[in-house]
């Protein structure tokens, strides 16, 4: 396990030492090879994965025992797997949330696994990565079954996507389970985390088969997709089950909670608030999300998901997105509209369009912000921007985290601002109705899938003024 690890970490720093801190961010010249043999339309991948996911919560909420099953069908031959540790990156290690991957069996053999750093702290005990070799490689079209066992351990009044609040009784899992690390047509992808406050996540979607949590009697669960219904067993505790026909995460949150369904065209919305929170309650939530959701739907089309599952924490202070999930501060959802909109509008621009948010950001947050923008009606222009010294929107991760001194707002305000803004101004110059029109193709054409920045110029191709606003910010090379 630790050689594995040692040679990562010596490879990262190969590349750090090679220059990329100075050179321009690998996402603003050219693009990955195209994706291959990915459908257009909206239908999910046949062959997507199938997960079977389970969270069993300790008495006090503290950690979890969880366990995962994966059939997996590479549309590529394939001599390892490779998972997603994504609790162990820095902002969430450094609160005490550690992912530890115990055992690994592969078609039913155990199977020897390494874990790398990838991103990860030198004082974190586990990495990023989990790199499974294979004894035979998979070919293209045959599938190959993982079991991992895995335990969590919760840090405490984490203001992130995965923590645990003793004084509020709640526990919250998102992106908290070895995530697959899977890009059809294009292999595994290894990117580093960054201690930079932002998701860095890519995953196709799967279906989410199973989904179980098994938590003390008499707590509210919150969950990904449908619920499925609880059962009571006779040592006190209770297993909740939801699935899911096509998700690329999962959240999950476990407490004292109270929480209150609402259903909003058409979309089964439950909002839990966890006692701590005091700026508002359920229906104050409901409400503004009824009315974030409607403007958003005539600016994008349908609502991508059935179910909609949000949890509101007193830990927490912005608001971070998952497949028909939130996760929300306690904030007033009146006065915070535009966050609320905001992460409401991450379930076309993530949650049904991936991207891999760790290279391209902006692909869901200058987008988020746009539809947010637009939805809202508030004024984000272009022109009282500082575009000229302003670094390129279509910065990696890596590049915020490398090359400024406070990463953090710099990412905020070039990639949320500017590339919203963009996109606003974008609209404004190729107008409304033809702007809308190559949006809407472009969420069709990549439902369901990871897009790149190629994507979005190939859907605004016939509209130039878009192309050049997005190229002279940055986003587009
Ligand atoms: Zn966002």
């Amino acid at each position: 396990m630790r050689r594995g690890r040692r040679w990562v970490t010596a490879a990262l720093s190969c590349l750090l030492l090679g220059g990329c801190t100075s050179a321009p961010p690998d996402d603003v010249g050219p693009d990955r090879e195209s994706r291959e043999a990915v459908d257009d339309g909206a239908a999910p991948w046949p062959d997507r994965p199938v997960v079977d996911l389970r969270f069993e919560t300790s008495r006090d909420l503290g950690r979890v025992a969880g366990r995962e099953l994966v059939e997996f069908t590479p549309d590529l031959e394939i001599c390892e797997l490779v998972f997603r540790a994504w609790p162990n990156k820095p902002v969430t290690a450094q609160e005490g949330t550690l992912l530890t991957v115990s055992q690994v069996r592969v078609d039913g053999r155990a199977a020897a696994f390494l874990d790398v750093a990838a991103g990860a702290s030198q004082d974190t005990p586990a990495g990023t990565l989990v790199e499974v070799p294979l004894a035979d490689c998979v070919d293209a079209g045959e599938t190959v079954t993982a079991e991992l066992t895995f335990a969590l351990e919760l840090g405490e009044e984490v203001d992130e996507r995965v923590g645990t609040s003793p004084d509020a009784e709640v526990a919250w899992l998102a992106t908290a389970f070895p995530l697959l690390a899977w890009e059809r047509g294009r292999g595994w992808q290894r990117g580093p985390a960054v201690p930079v406050n932002g998701e860095t996540a890519v995953s196709e979607d799967f279906r989410l088969d199973s989904l179980e949590v098994v938590a003390p009697d008499g707590y509210e669960v919150l969950g990904t997709g449908e619920a499925g219904g609880t059962e009571d067993r006779p040592d006190g505790t209770t297993v909740h089950r939801f699935s899911a026909p096509a998700v690329r995460d999962v959240a999950v949150a476990v407490g004292d909670l109270d929480v209150v369904e609402r259903t909003i065209n058409g979309v089964r919305v439950r909002v839990g608030l966890d006692r701590e929170v005091e700026q508002a309650d359920a229906d104050d939530w409901l409400d503004q999300i009824a009315e974030s959701t409607r403007d958003l739907i005539d600016l994008l089309g349908p609502f991508p998901y059935d179910d909609l599952w949000v949890v509101v924490l007193s830990s927490q202070t912005s608001g971070i997105e998952f497949p028909g999930a939130i996760q929300f501060g306690d904030v007033d959802p009146d006065y915070r509209r535009g966050l609320v909109t905001h992460e409401l509008a991450h379930m076309w621009f993530y949650g049904l369009v991936g991207n891999d948010q760790g290279q391209h950001p902006w692909l869901d947050e200058s987008f988020a912000t746009f539809a947010q923008s637009v939805a809202d009606g508030d004024e984000l222009s272009l022109t009282r921007l500082p575009v000229e010294v302003a670094p390129p929107v279509g910065g990696s991760m890596l590049y915020w985290a490398s090359n400024f001194q406070r990463p953090n707002s710099t990412y905020f305000d070039t990639v949320y601002t500017i590339g919203g803004a963009a996109l606003v101004e974008a609209r404004t110059r190729a107008g409304a109705e033809a702007f809308d029109a190559a949006l809407a193709d472009y969420l069709a054409a990549n439902a369901h899938s990871v897009a790149t920045p190629n994507d979005v110029r190939e859907a605004f191709n016939d509209l130039p003024d878009v192309l050049d606003v997005l190229r002279e910010v940055g986003a587009l090379p």
